[in-house]
């Protein structure tokens, strides 16, 4: 498995996590080779993949290559259709292309607005599933916008589960402060940002305790601190009975690494 960057979705997660999944993907016997990239696909007498050749000068034989680097929408269909694009399709917010009961929405939706901490076209499938459920209120008459509200991802990294909340970027911004817990068992990692000045808690990255979406979406857009957001943390915990729970080992950490963050329950003012 070829990676370019120096950690695994490195250029998504903070370096903890990467390095995180990292060795789990390597636990699980796959040799990953970072820093490395794809140079030459090499092929048989019959036209079949047999080896590649890396950007190292290493060949690596093979039956067949995947290739994941992007994606991007295939709306080249569209381009006499008079309907307006950009990478994307373009739409308003309420999916609206320029063409009049001309709609589109998931992958290959751009979106013409900004939305906070929101990026224009956005690729995963809760957000296709949103704008299906908002669209056909509006089909059906009922006129509705799509209000995607504070952004979510999830995925699943062989055993482990990763879900994320708000803003967690893989560098964190001047305003930032941030505050990372690792399990010993290395396959259970929590990562929570908040800003330095009004103590607004911005996002979470957990990776192997499951979260419950209700909460996290209320909390970031309630504007709550992130001594509420520890406060209230085991009410979040979404894992099965009989789970260990790592709560109490975290916000121990916490205290210890901020002794000074008083309790502070909800932010009033927002930078
Ligand atoms: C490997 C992989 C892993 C992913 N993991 C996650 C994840 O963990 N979490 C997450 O949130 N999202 C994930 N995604 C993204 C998620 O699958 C997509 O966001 C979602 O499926 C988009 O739904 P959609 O209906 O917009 O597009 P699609 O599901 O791509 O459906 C578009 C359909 O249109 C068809 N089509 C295309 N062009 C034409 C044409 N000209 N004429 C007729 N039909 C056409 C295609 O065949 C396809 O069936 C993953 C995607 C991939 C590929």
């Amino acid at each position: 498995m070829l990676v370019r960057e120096s950690a695994f979705w490195s250029n998504v997660l903070p370096l903890q996590e990467a390095n995180m999944i990292s060795r789990h993907i390597q636990s699980h016997h796959v040799d990953l080779k970072l820093e490395t990239e794809l140079k030459e696909i090499q092929s048989d007498d019959k036209g079949c993949v047999q080896s590649i050749v890396t950007n190292r000068g290493e060949t690596i034989s093979c039956q067949f290559v995947g290739l994941t680097v992007g994606v991007s929408p295939a709306i080249e269909f569209l381009k006499d259709s008079g309907i307006a694009t950009k990478r994307g399709i373009l739409v308003n917010e309420y999916l609206e292309t320029n063409i009049p009961d001309v709609y589109a929405l998931g992958d290959c939706v751009e979106r013409t607005y900004d939305l906070p901490g929101r990026r224009n076209i956005e690729q995963v499938w809760y957000t296709g599933r949103m704008m299906g459920e908002v669209l056909a209120q509006t089909i059906c008459g009922v006129k509705t916008k799509y209000e995607p509200g504070p952004w979510f991802n999830s995925a699943k990294f062989f055993d482990i589960e990763y879900q994320t909340y708000g803003n967690v970027r893989s560098t964190t911004e001047n305003i930032e402060n941030e505050f990372y817990w690792e399990h010993s068992g290395g396959t259970k990692c929590m990562h929570l940002v908040w800003n330095k000045q009004t103590q607004q808690f911005l996002g979470i990255n957990s990776f192997g305790i499951r979260l419950r979406h209700e909460c996290f979406d209320r909390w970031l857009r309630d504007n709550q601190s992130i001594q509420f957001v520890l406060d209230h943390l085991k009410e979040a915990n979404f894992d099965p009975e009989f789970f260990n729970r790592y709560e109490d080992e975290i916000i121990k950490q916490f205290s210890e690494t901020f002794p000074n963050l008083k309790a502070n329950s909800k932010v009033t003012s927002t930078l």
